[in-house]
């Protein structure tokens, strides 16, 4: 309840902080004698705040007299019916009125379990603060260094090269490689869209590959074959937070000369053989887009081991300015910049990625052990020479089986997502396929499940009744 709770003589500023540890947007207020005296909701502050009041207003200035609370053993269905429809969570109090505890009221948008919430409890509520109150606010400021020293750390890489996202991280690092006009790339069918659109970017031609039925990564098997002389580079991507099979595909890499640009958005700290995905290719992308595994709102990263690109990708990066004489221009660029703001919303994601990653497997853990002997249900191979990491929780059904499975879930109030289409199902992909027979088979089966770490275990049991009919 501690971070439910403010004093009478804290600020406004204190009671964002509260809510942002507690994300119920909402605050008790107490007096000296620890009595509730007031409630506080994210609205109310916004409202105050562009009337005019400071952040270091006191919040018994703006306390209302009127508030929702519950006593301690007032029935949910009444006072649901008795408080409007815009309070969701009261309040209870015993005999005294110390806060005790809070009531969720019966509303149809609090029983809703949504399929992702970016969690941003740590640091990054003051560092965000800091780089605003510091002004630097756009392109250059101490977080932007930090969060590329730290994550290319994380990664297991020498430089960062911070982006605005992940589709111009990609972009440029194909344009970094010089990949362009007549080369083409080989990619998977199951991905984002933005893997081969960065590909057709660059004037590159993308060769579509299928991918491996258990593990729903690009096969290597398929990577051979469809090499040509024309092949220049690899872009195998971790979906759903599987790290690839990189010992095969540096293995293939090597023996024709390819590139290999790992696009990792999914996969932040997932591992093969022990070695972080995002260390293997040329250079490496990521995603900070708000439902990926950290985010910064919008935000990408290029992680690589050598100097001589990450400068390139530094110049290009700026407009492709001169990083000595200001304003001269060696090559055509970009302004694929992140602001510090958002790096520093990502140092503090960063400082607590480990927990984030734990948290994550914890929920994919219940998740297997709740549906569990499913005949329904089918989960991601899971290897043992492979840390795969959980990005959104992603099953298969029976193949036909999967808008009817949809429907139902929305109808119980699931949050659920079908799997990307094939990329060569879509007219506007078609002519890049080279095979698609597995993925076609993944993308018509696959749902992604709620993955947020507050599902709990009884919700998880609803899941599995709506699997079991
Ligand atoms: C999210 C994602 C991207 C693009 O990242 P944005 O930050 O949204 O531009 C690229 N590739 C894959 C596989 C992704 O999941």
């Amino acid at each position: 309840m501690k971070n439910f709770i403010c004093r009478k003589h804290d600020s406004l500023l204190d009671a964002l902080e509260a809510m942002n540890r507690n994300r119920k947007r909402i605050v008790f207020i107490v007096d000296a004698k620890e009595r509730l005296c007031g409630v506080l909701t994210y609205g109310d502050i916004s409202v105050l705040l562009l009337k005019g009041q400071e952040l270091s207003q006191e919040i018994s200035g703006v306390l209302k007299k009127e508030y929702c609370f519950a006593r301690e053993g007032e029935s949910r269905a009444k006072l649901s019916a008795k408080f409007p429809p815009q309070v969701l969570i009261v309040p209870v109090i015993d005999k005294a009125r110390r806060v005790v505890d809070y009531m969720k009221l019966d509303r149809e948008e609090s029983a809703r379990i949504p399929i992702s919430e970016p969690s941003l409890r740590g640091n990054e509520f003051k560092y965000l603060v800091n780089a605003f109150l510091s002004s630097w606010i756009s392109s250059t400021g101490m977080y932007i260094n930090r969060f590329e020293e730290g994550f290319a750390k994380f990664c297991g890489c020498k430089h960062g090269v911070a982006t605005s996202n992940g589709t111009t991280a990609l972009h440029l690092a194909l344009v970094a490689l010089d990949i362009g006009k007549g080369d083409e790339v080989i990619v998977p069918d199951l991905t984002f869209a933005a893997t081969i659109n960065t590909v057709l970017h660059a004037g590159a031609t993308p060769v579509v590959v299928d991918v491996d039925k258990k593990y729903w990564t690009i096969l290597p098997s398929e990577i051979e074959k469809a090499i040509t002389p024309r092949t220049k580079a690899i872009m195998p991507v971790h979906i759903y937070g599987q790290p690839c099979d990189m010992a095969a595909i540096m293995k293939i890499a090597k023996a024709h000369k390819l590139l290999v640009i790992e696009d990792a958005a999914e996969a932040h700290g997932a591992e093969f053989k022990g070695r972080k995905a995002g260390s293997f290719g040329d250079i490496s992308c990521f995603s900070f887009y708000a439902n990926k595994v950290i985010t910064t709102g919008e935000g990408g990263m290029c992680v690589t081991q050598s100097p001589r690109l990450y400068e390139r990708m530094r110049v290009l990066r700026d407009h492709g300015m001169s990083k000595e004489k200001r304003y001269w221009h060696d090559e055509v660029g970009f302004n694929y910049r992140m602001t510090n703001l958002q790096a520093a919303i990502g140092c503090g994601q960063l400082e607590t990625i480990e927990a984030t990653l734990k948290k994550r497997k914890e929920l994919e853990d219940r998740y297997r052990k709740i549906l569990k002997g499913l005949r329904t249900v089918e989960f991601q191979a899971i290897a043992k020479d492979r840390r795969k990491i959980t990005w959104l929780l992603s099953i298969l059904v029976p193949d036909g089986t999967r808008d009817q499975y949809m429907e139902r879930l929305a109808e119980g109030g699931v949050d659920v997502r079908p799997f990307f289409y094939s990329l060569t199902s879509m007219p506007l992909y078609k002519k890049y396929l080279f095979s698609n027979a597995n993925s076609l088979e993944i993308s018509r089966r696959g749902i992604s499940l709620p993955t947020q770490f507050n599902v709990t275990d009884s919700e998880i049991s609803k899941i599995r009744r709506i699997f079991s009919r």
